[in-house]
């Protein structure tokens, strides 16, 4: 009882935090998961981190669409866990791995993982990003904005700017409205690309507009790899893209159908392991 109404005296987190130190740098190198254990355990259970002296400005969901990447899985949480607790965040992370060799389903798997993220927490902000991209100065805040936001405009692969004008790939962020708005990622799109297009797309009609952090802030590292088996480029997706507005209220969170076959909580994170089906 008197723990309680100490936590309800919390004052709010300042908007800028006051210990961020700006650029790093980004290794990609071995790491062990053990170590970024021993670094970060005082988190809770399934990767949950909140400030403990103020009140978190968000309640943040941190979706990671995952097949087989392991080691850069470690590397994100090596870097991001100490990073999301230096920006005050009360985060929680949800990796969510999709069974199997069925071909991969990046968006549904966001799908996934937001309504699952719910069911934990009343998070009102829902950052998804892809296991490989890691930002290089923590001035680049992982939250939510009055816009959906574009936070993987800065990579060090693309030179550090946008290949194209709407490229929505890589790390966006919503809040529980906005992503509720555009009816979540759309369902149909397996094997690589496409769906971060058809995301735009579903906003404008949504009429919101996308926002950026500034390039020079949102530096990030996107780890180099091959193309992951059973995540082959399809090229069939055009037709999709471009219905976006006509299809987006029948397809995305509301006609989602999954099966969880697993949920473990990690130290670190909790993983989700899912049957999304497959293309017929
Ligand atoms: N991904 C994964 N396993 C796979 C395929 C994809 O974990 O077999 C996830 C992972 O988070 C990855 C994201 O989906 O970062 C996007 O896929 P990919 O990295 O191949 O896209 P690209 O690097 O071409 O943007
Ligand atoms: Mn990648």
């Amino acid at each position: 009882m008197k723990e309680d109404s100490k936590m309800e005296e919390l004052s709010l987190c300042p908007e800028f935090p006051p210990n961020l130190t700006g650029p790093f740098i980004v290794e990609v190198k071995n790491i062990s998961i053990m170590d970024v254990m021993t670094v970060n355990s005082h988190l809770q259970e399934g990767g949950r981190g909140k400030p403990k002296y103020c009140k978190a400005q968000q309640k943040i969901a941190i979706i990671i669409p995952f097949r087989n990447r392991e080691p850069h899985l470690a590397i994100w949480l090596h870097y991001m866990l100490p990073f999301l607790q230096k920006q005050q965040g009360d985060f929680g992370i949800y990796v969510v791995e999709q069974i199997n060799n069925t071909t991969f389903n990046r968006a549904k798997l966001m799908n996934v993982g937001y309504s699952e993220a719910i069911k934990d927490y009343d998070y009102n902000c829902f950052i998804f990003s892809d296991v490989d991209i890691i930002p290089m100065d923590d001035r680049n805040l992982y939250r939510c904005s009055k816009n959906p936001k574009h936070m993987a405009n800065s990579l060090d692969k693309f030179a550090f700017r946008l290949p194209y004008q709407t490229i929505f790939g890589g790390i966006v962020a919503f809040t529980q409205e906005q992503f509720i708005k555009i009816n979540g990622f759309s369902n149909r799109f397996w094997g690589w690309g496409g769906e971060d297009d058809e995301l735009y797309n579903r906003v404008v009609a949504a009429g919101m507009k996308i926002e950026r952090p500034d390039p020079k802030i949102s530096r990030a590292k996107a780890i180099l790899h091959h193309r992951d088996p059973g995540n082959e480029k399809t090229g069939k997706s055009f037709h999709l893209i471009n219905e976006a507005a006509k299809f987006m209220h029948m397809d995305g969170l509301n006609s989602l159908e999954y099966d969880v076959i697993k949920r473990i909580r990690h130290k670190l994170y909790t993983k989700i392991t899912v049957n999304v089906g497959s293309q017929e």
